[in-house]
């Protein structure tokens, strides 16, 4: 009761103990006060716990409460449209992954093999997309890397363990949590065998590269170069157990259709010939794609069965194209709508402006890709012009989207 009055008489900061005169200004509780530079300092310290919990929830969610296949599907399809195969094969071969983790320390007769995974289509058409999403909604660690500069070991480029440098980088070295990562390997059809003929001259960077792949992707511990590239005899090495990490493999794979095209035609011989081959729908014979075809194509055995999770992309169709736009949650026109909303500048598009972006896209065969750089081309000189304009709204008309990219060549707009 004393102490009321007194602080009624003179108000002191309850925390720092300053008197009014002594603080920016104090604000006064049931109880006592707290000054403006004490509140501040609270602020931060219940945002630090705030980060701190969420970071923790999110890892305790990964592995107690996993998303099950149909959450991670609904979570896909918020970035990436269409490839509902891909969607589907991928969902259940994160979650049986990270079942396989939740499994790891009980004694169990069963163990779960690892399900790496290897997604074929052509560039462009969301592989990568696909992975970086699914490690979005995990919050493990994940990096890309690039098979094309990977060579066999004391070869001109890249050791195979440099994947590993990167995934351990983005994991701040915390090896426990680059142990858990996803590694997405892009452009693994490069490093297929180069001929069906083990020749007499080294597949250095193909077959070569693949043999050097296998450990990593069975689960085993590498030792890894904290700094990546070439390993040198004086580095000191990181110990990496690639057990639990999640390989997914992307690639192209340009002329397999042929080989499946073969494979199906070798198999409709026999009295079902004439049913079977009419189901297939020649149009898209990535569908059809199974393991073999890998081979034809020149992945070893091996690799192919640590992969065991196979799936295939879609050619991007023109609806496709047209709602990659707008839909996504992250689309390219939201990005561009935000940027104009930092300036307080409402960007809108006229009808039609869409999909005359989508024309030109098609037309030049630039993909999903080359739908950024057509908007880039639309309104990089609006980007120049308004922020220093006195504007709350600035509409993008057809004429002025037609009359931008006639004053480019288109061939120069990036497609891949
Ligand atoms: P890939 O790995 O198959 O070569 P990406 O995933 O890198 O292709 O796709 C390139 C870009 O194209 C992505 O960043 C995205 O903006 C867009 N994109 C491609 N496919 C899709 C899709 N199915 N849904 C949404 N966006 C897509």
């Amino acid at each position: 009761m004393e102490d009321k009055k007194t602080s009624k008489k003179k108000k002191v900061c309850s925390f720092c103990g300053r008197s009014e005169d002594e603080v920016g200004f104090l604000i006064t509780g049931m109880d006592g006060c707290i000054c403006d530079s004490c509140s501040e300092q609270a602020h931060e310290i219940v945002q630090e716990a705030i980060s701190s919990r969420g970071s923790k929830l999110a890892k305790k969610i990964s592995l107690d409460k996993l998303p099950k296949p149909k959450n991670i599907k609904d979570f896909l399809d918020n970035y990436v449209i269409g490839q509902d195969d891909a969607k589907r094969y991928l969902s259940v071969a994160v979650y049986n992954h990270y079942k396989r983790l939740l499994q790891k320390n009980k004694k169990d007769d069963v163990e779960i093999e690892k399900s790496n995974i290897i997604m074929v289509g052509s560039t462009g058409t969301g592989k990568t997309l696909l992975a970086r999403t699914i490690a979005k909604l995990l919050d493990v660690p994940f990096t890309i890397v690039d098979a094309t500069v990977l060579t066999e070991a004391g070869y001109v480029g890249e050791d195979i363990e440099s994947i590993l440098t990167r995934l351990l980088q983005v994991a701040d070295y915390n090896v426990d949590e680059a142990q858990r990562g996803i590694v997405f390997i892009d452009e693994i059809d490069k490093i297929a065998r180069k001929s069906d003929n083990p020749s007499i001259t080294r597949d250095v960077s193909g077959e070569g590269v693949q043999q050097g792949l296998l450990k990593l992707l069975e689960g085993s511990v590498v030792n890894v170069p904290p700094q990546g590239g070439r390993k040198h005899p004086d580095q000191k090495m990181i110990p990496v157990d690639t057990k639990n990490i999640l390989f997914i493999c992307g690639g192209a794979f340009d002329g397999i259709e042929r080989k499946i095209a073969q494979r199906l035609n070798t198999h409709v011989v026999g009295f079902n010939s004439v049913t079977d081959s009419a189901k297939f729908d020649r149009n898209n014979l990535m569908q059809y794609i199974a393991p073999q075809d890998l081979k034809s194509f020149g992945l070893i055995p091996e690799i192919i069965g640590r992969l065991p999770v196979l799936t295939y992309l879609n050619p991007l169709d023109r609806d496709a194209l047209r709602r990659i736009l707008t839909e996504p949650k992250n689309s390219i026109v939201n990005q561009y709508v935000k940027l104009f909303e930092m300036d307080k500048v409402k960007l809108t598009f006229e009808e039609g402006v869409f999909d005359y972006i989508v024309d030109k896209a098609v037309e030049y065969k630039l993909g999903a890709r080359g739908l950024r750089s057509i908007i880039e081309t639309i309104v990089t000189d609006v980007m120049f012009e308004v922020p220093s304009m006195d504007v709350i709204e600035y509409n993008i008309t057809l004429d002025y989207a037609k009359e931008q990219m006639s004053k480019i060549n288109i061939y120069r707009l990036q497609s891949a």
